[in-house]
């Protein structure tokens, strides 16, 4: 009884995300959701990322908090418009969420939207929300055994970055045992090692995100 319940506010959560994604394609905006635990990083990936990008593409973003705005005057500070959405409670995103603020947008004046969902390593990634691509981001000292004892997150990642390798001298982070689990969980996953804090690998992040996007950077 308790599961069919479950399989129908699914099927409307989906059937909502697939109609705006129909309109955010017509856009043509891709749209990127950023999952991982609280504190490994996505607010200041999307800070370094948006200064990296802002002049060769128009962003939005939309900032997904339980409560307040943190993180919404942080990437303000950008100078990219963000768009709160505060859940009150709710530990994810869900399509219907992000329906009601999508209204609020120009969808004429943007060609990317960054969405950072809450941090939760457990039921964003239950909830599709209608977006392009899945950026995963887990910490050096959250520990590399995190795919195994959460696979259902990190089979709808589309591209991992592991933050905070300034860290792997003080933390234990074990990469043979995070790419074992990872061939298991999501063969073929791209992962990528990155600093938030000095900025090392995020020259790979950003050829990731520029093929995604079909950005044609300057070339030399
Ligand atoms: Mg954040
Ligand atoms: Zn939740």
């Amino acid at each position: 009884m308790e599961l069919k319940v479950f399989q129908r506010v699914m099927a409307s959560n989906d059937a909502i995300a697939n109609e705006y994604r129909a309109v955010l394609k017509k856009h043509n905006i891709t749209v990127f959701n950023f999952m991982s635990a609280p504190g490994s990083g996505k607010t200041s990936l999307l800070e370094w990322t948006i200064n990296e990008f802002k002049d060769k593409m128009r962003i939005a973003v939309i900032e997904g908090d339980i409560k307040g705005d943190l993180d919404a005057q942080r990437i303000l500070k950008t100078g990219v418009p963000v768009y709160q959405i505060n859940t009150d409670g709710a530990c994810h995103l869900d399509a219907f969420m992000i329906s009601q603020v999508l209204p609020k947008i120009d969808l004429n004046a943007f060609d990317v939207l960054f969405i950072e969902n809450i941090g939760n390593l457990v039921c964003p990634a239950e909830f599709y929300i209608g977006a392009d691509y899945n950026v995963m981001l887990l910490s050096t000292p959250e520990g590399s055994d995190k795919p195994t004892k959460y696979p259902l997150m990190f089979s709808r990642a589309d591209v991992l970055l592991i933050n905070k390798i300034d860290l792997i001298p003080y933390v234990n982070f074990n990469f043979e045992e995070l790419t074992n689990s990872l061939n298991e969980i999501k063969p073929g996953l791209k992962i990528l090692k990155i600093s938030c804090k000095t900025g090392e690998g995020l020259k790979d992040w950003y050829q990731w995100l520029s093929y995604a996007t079909n950005v044609n950077l300057v070339r030399p």
